[in-house]
């Protein structure tokens, strides 16, 4: 059975069944899982009927209403008791909240679209969602693989040009000869490499301005 609240939250597969406002205003969803098929094994697809344990996860997701909200998820692990499945125990997972996600899809996709389509940087993003880095440009790359041709297009000429972005990073590292040496560890010059022609467009990007580096890329 529905309830206002969770008609309003939106999210599919589960059910808000309480709203709570901790010290620093921010609302809490407390979740439980409302969706039956959340307890097939994901290995063999067999419905358990015999609960294991409870798990509370803590979800990021939208802001509800503009208003930054966290979830505590509610779920249960469950006991596989298909005889010939390897699988015994497994956590409810919803299309909606992935297994080992720490993001909601639809947060997810938001970030991801946001850099894909919206113009902004992955710093941006990040921000935005108040999500890490590496977080905001998985979700952009898994946008990106979503809409990428499964191989790249024939190139009819390929476009080679150097830009350069902020300042190298130096390590030191032991020289042949045993004494120290720096390094380059991150290089300000970056290679692109475009279709020039044709409607692929950016091809790749490595660090480097030598042929080395767009030979290393040709073989890879
Ligand atoms: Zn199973």
């Amino acid at each position: 059975m529905s309830n206002d609240t969770t008609r309003l939250f939106g999210l599919g597969g589960v059910e808000v069944v309480g709203v709570d406002v901790a010290e620093d205003d921010i609302p809490i969803l407390a979740l439980v899982t409302a969706d039956e098929q959340a307890r097939c094994c994901p290995a063999c697809g067999v419905r358990s009927e015999h609960p294991h344990s409870w798990v509370v996860t803590r979800p990021r997701d939208l802001p509800v209403a503009g208003q930054r909200t966290d979830l505590r998820w509610s779920k249960r692990r469950w006991r596989c008791q298909n005889p010939s499945c390897r699988r015994r125990t497994f956590t409810e997972a919803l299309p909606t909240i992935p297994p080992r996600s720490r993001l909601t899809t639809r947060l997810r996709i938001a970030i991801g679209e946001s850099v894909a389509n919206g113009g902004r940087t992955v710093v941006q993003a990040a921000r935005d969602h108040e999500v890490s880095w590496p977080v905001a440009n998985a979700a952009f790359t898994q946008v990106a693989m979503d809409v990428l041709p499964e191989t790249t297009p024939p190139v009819e000429h390929l476009g080679i040009d150097e830009t350069r972005r902020g300042k190298a990073r130096f390590r030191l590292v032991e020289g042949p000869d045993g004494g120290d040496v720096w390094e380059v560890a991150t290089d300000r010059w970056h290679i692109g490499m475009v279709d020039l022609t044709g409607g692929a467009g950016l091809l790749g990007q490595v660090e480097g301005r030598n042929a080395t580096s767009v030979n290393q890329w040709f073989a890879r």
